[in-house]
């Protein structure tokens, strides 16, 4: 079989209702990048740009698709008048991140003429939106210097928090962290300073990252324990957080948690629909990802209308009533968390068509 025989691509658009995917290729930099965007139903479609060292093309474009449906439903929950849309540059940013290719993928997201918004996701900075703010205008979450809101890592945590308590309160009838055992996976932007809040909040924290010297900094910092990278996802506890990669519950790693429920920043940490539905049946709470995580979102889209930081921080703090009210309705219709969120994200845009 050759490689076209295998090529499906208008078939999983078809099926998971996508708009649009671009292919670019820049011959001088050496650029190659995909955007998705999923839907503009609800507004334009906006969602960041990851810089990532995939394996290969199939699992950049998988991502990409990913990421980009759940952006449309994550801005369906917040609320927000947002599409979904997400983009990924193919390389390794450690190596291959200059100016030039920056530019390059800018010119890309100009070229949509504004269907496309583009922001930060892992690989991506601020100060590179500022370099992408060259070549286009449709890009949010540029630094202060550059009138931007800034780095959404902050937000993202702050609504994760709050997703937390919810999680906690529906599980232990109240809201209170002291004494609950967090392992959190990934200490990066947002794991960071989530447990920075949770070690406020009282909570006892156990931390893993695959870089070993920043589990190792971030541990001694925040006074905190850390485990192995491997160990982590079967740590015994009362939340497992995830806040690195995403499909971290497999169906190899779900019979190995310990936890009670699982609730982090980390965007698609289920590997299927099927993990899931597994995860409701074991009784492991789940806070959907795209709801709780979209702090961070919600921060780079005021850009848009001019930035007030009491409204993003009331908007973001509302995560704790929407994930209340997904819970208590999975409870109701005995399904997963997951499904309740994803048919409430879809009721969301229907109406507005
Ligand atoms: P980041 O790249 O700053 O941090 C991720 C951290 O995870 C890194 O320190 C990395 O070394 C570590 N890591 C990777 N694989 C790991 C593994 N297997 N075990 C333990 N550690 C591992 O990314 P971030 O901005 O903190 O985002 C974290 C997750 O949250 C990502 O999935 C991202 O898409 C999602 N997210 C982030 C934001 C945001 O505002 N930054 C918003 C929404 C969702």
């Amino acid at each position: 079989m050759t490689q076209t025989d295998t090529l499906q691509l208008f078939q999983p658009m078809e099926e998971r209702e996508f708009e649009h995917i671009s292919f670019f290729h820049d011959q001088k930099t050496g650029l190659r990048s995909i955007i998705a965007i999923h839907s503009t139903k609800l507004g334009p479609a906006l969602g960041g740009c990851r810089f990532y060292p995939y394996a290969n093309e199939q699992k950049a474009l998988a991502d990409v698709m990913n990421l980009a449906q759940s952006m449309t439903s994550k801005a369906a929950m917040a609320g927000l008048e947002l599409g979904g849309g997400k983009s990924v540059i193919l390389g390794n940013p450690k190596k291959d991140k200059n100016p030039q290719i920056l530019e390059a993928f800018a010119k890309c997201v100009e070229r949509l003429g504004g269907k496309y918004i583009t922001s930060v996701d892992s690989g991506t900075s601020s100060e590179d939106l500022d370099i992408f703010s060259r070549q286009t205008k449709h890009v949010v979450g540029l630094t202060p210097n550059m009138g931007g809101a800034g780095d959404p890592s902050p937000l993202t945590a702050l609504g994760v928090l709050c997703g937390i308590e919810a999680s906690v309160e529906h599980c232990f009838g109240s809201k209170d962290l002291t004494g609950k055992k967090v392992a959190i996976q990934g200490v990066g932007h947002v794991g960071y300073i989530l447990t920075k809040l949770l070690r406020e909040k009282g909570a006892e924290i156990v931390i893993s990252d695959v870089d070993a010297q920043k589990a190792s900094d971030t541990a001694k910092q925040l006074q905190v324990e850390t485990c192995s990278a491997d160990e982590i996802v079967s740590r015994e506890c009362d939340i497992f957080a995830p806040c690195a990669m995403g499909g971290v519950i497999n169906e190899k790693s779900l019979d190995t948690l310990k936890c009670k429920i699982v609730a982090g920043a980390a965007n698609n940490p289920l590997a299927s629909k099927e993990v899931a539905r597994d995860l409701f049946e074991k009784g492991i709470l789940y806070a959907p990802d795209f709801v709780i995580n979209a702090g961070g979102l919600i921060h780079v889209a005021q850009e848009l209308r001019g930035y007030d930081r009491e409204k993003v921080e009331a908007k973001t703090m509302n995560i704790y009533k929407t994930i209340k009210s997904i819970l208590e309705r999975a409870d109701q219709d005995k399904v997963s968390p997951a499904t309740v969120a994803r048919s409430m994200a879809r009721e969301i845009v229907e109406k507005a068509q």
